[in-house]
């Protein structure tokens, strides 16, 4: 059965983006009549907004897109909040430790300033070198007993490439001298969102991963993670991000990507739908009006447009 989701973070106005890629992920479920899955991924807890989350559900039932499983509505692969799933995270991380597949690295935020700067003079630009993979499981564990503070990072080949599938991109190459050693458990404890995407999207069984380019340059930690746990990958799928007037990625502070100033503005949600549907693709017979019923019916990746289209707010007034 196709899952998809969305795993927007509650850091703020529930964003225009966020409605973007909730359209497609809800189409195109509905369509293969599976799921479409809201989780939180509130992990980062300098940068969270207590009452964001209530305000995303408003806007989501605002558009007509209510996700069949969240945290407000629960279901099956419940909690659907990455904070309230943190024993899970440090499970798994432990999993590749034992087997290898991760190391503990113990630099403090002095030391990895220091070797990002060593690595920036030498023309290097993703700013660890993976030099805790030389401590002995020995010492590793002796200093971890001891109560020193540790990251896990994820073991990453040095050469070679990684390919990402990409429904809309075809196989896109990485080098993986490129591809940094990610880390995958903080810290304090807390996973990155690396290792928590790929532990959540395999444990709710998410068969199609649709979500802004922005995240293709990361995708292969996320392959290789997947490939580390022994799992099957979803199907990628990189859509356009959308651009301001300028040709520019929409940003928060430019731009007005606040949903609910739409909604305050009048303009309905029907209305507003219809303008991110042809933000990203297009009807086969070139209609420019429809409902999100006949986006259902006719929705198809394979007319998705790569461009990126510009979202200009003047237009839906
Ligand atoms: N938390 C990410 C976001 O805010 C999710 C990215 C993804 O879909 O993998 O967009």
């Amino acid at each position: 059965m196709t899952v998809t989701r969305i795993a927007p973070s509650p850091t703020g106005d529930p964003h225009v983006g966020t409605a973007y890629m909730s359209l497609f992920d809800y189409v195109f479920a509905k369509q293969q009549g599976g799921t479409f899955i809201l989780r939180i991924e509130d992990t980062d807890q300098k940068r969270y907004r207590p009452e964001a989350e209530a305000r995303l559900y408003e806007a989501l039932r605002w558009l007509g897109l209510e996700p069949d499983e969240s945290p407000e509505k629960g279901g099956p692969n419940a909690p659907y909040r990455q904070s309230e799933r943190r024993a899970l995270y440090a499970r798994y991380a432990e999993q590749l430790l034992a087997e290898g597949k991760a190391y503990r690295a113990f630099e403090t935020p002095e030391e990895l300033e220091a070797i990002r700067l060593e690595l920036q003079a030498k023309g290097l630009g993703h700013g660890y070198d993976g030099r805790a993979r030389a401590l002995s499981k020995e010492e590793s564990d002796r200093r971890a007993a001891a109560g020193e503070p540790f990251a896990v990072r994820l073991v990453t080949p040095d050469e070679g490439e990684t390919v990402v599938r990409d429904l809309l991109r075809g196989e896109v190459r990485i080098p993986n001298r490129e591809v940094p050693d990610a880390v995958l458990l903080k810290s304090d404890g807390l996973p990155t969102y690396h290792l928590a995407v790929v532990v959540d999207d395999h444990l709710m069984g998410v068969t199609h991963a649709v979500r802004g380019e922005e995240w293709l340059p990361t995708a292969p930690i996320h392959v290789l993670l997947y490939r580390a746990f022994g799992w099957p990958e979803p199907v990628w799928v990189h859509m356009p991000v959308l651009k301001n007037a300028a040709g520019k990625k929409l940003s928060k502070r430019k731009d007005d990507t606040n949903l609910e100033s739409y909604r305050r503005q009048g303009i309905l949600p029907e209305a507003f739908l219809n303008y991110l549907a042809t933000m990203g693709w297009s009807m086969p017979d070139g209609r420019e009006f429809f409902t999100l019923e006949e986006m259902i019916a006719h929705f198809s990746f394979e007319r998705v447009s790569l461009g990126g289209s510009i979202f200009d707010p003047k237009r839906l007034r």
